[in-house]
């Protein structure tokens, strides 16, 4: 225990507890104003995830469930489906039709991504993931699907012409084909193939 202050005659200087007080006031403040300034996060972040897209707009997602068997938290729901000429979102034959991240169960401990082969699953440094109920919690492929930029158009949609799926993986597909048109989607999504509750994510 430290030892007490005292003057000459052995009563305490009633000042000297005040030199921690002091001495803080002058340190920096490590408070932040969040939500009024959100301090930017490090590079490599583990936040909420992407489902990413090629350069013409196509999904990465090959719908394998390799990220969901990969998860500790068994967050991820996943249902995969064959691709038709007619409806076409990812370059090869499957594509993931049912995606779901339950983040009241994830971790963000990032194991989904490194179990992804085709790299379609990365984690931005999204990190403001609360809300008032489990329904909102459970991100489908819609919330999780990259926006398009430029020289994207969305999916479904055919192949660039005279390219194969590894192209796309080689990099040689830069951009949507000149004339590029979605196609009309009959089967996909969450509203057409995802199950009510028991068999999706778990809340
Ligand atoms: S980050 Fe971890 S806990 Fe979250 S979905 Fe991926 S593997 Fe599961
Ligand atoms: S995100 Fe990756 S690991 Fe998960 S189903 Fe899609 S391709 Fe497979």
């Amino acid at each position: 225990m430290a030892e007490e202050k005292k003057d000459k005659q052995g009563f305490v200087n009633p000042l000297a507890g005040f030199g921690v007080t002091f001495k803080a006031m002058f340190k920096k403040r490590l408070t932040e104003q969040y939500p009024e300034y959100k301090k930017p996060t490090a590079p490599r972040f583990h936040g909420r995830h992407q489902l990413n897209r090629h350069p013409d707009g196509l999904e990465k997602c090959i719908g394998c469930e390799l990220c969901a068997w990969a998860c500790p938290a068994d967050a991820i729901y996943v249902e995969g489906a064959d691709n038709t000429d007619e409806e076409r979102y990812s370059p090869g034959e499957r594509y993931g039709s049912v995606y779901q991240i339950n983040y009241l169960r994830c971790i963000l401990c990032g194991l989904c991504v490194e179990a992804c082969p085709t790299r379609a699953l990365t984690m931005t440094n999204e990190y403001e993931l609360a809300d008032r109920s489990r329904e909102s919690l459970i991100y489908t492929k819609d919330e999780l699907l990259a926006g398009l930029t430029e020289g994207m158009v969305d999916s479904p949609h055919a192949i660039y012409p005279g390219m194969t799926e590894k192209d796309y993986y080689s990099g040689l597909v830069t951009e949507a084909a000149p004339g590029t048109e979605r196609q009309v989607a009959v089967s996909k999504g969450e509203s057409a193939s995802a199950p009510e509750t028991s068999e999706g994510v778990q809340a």
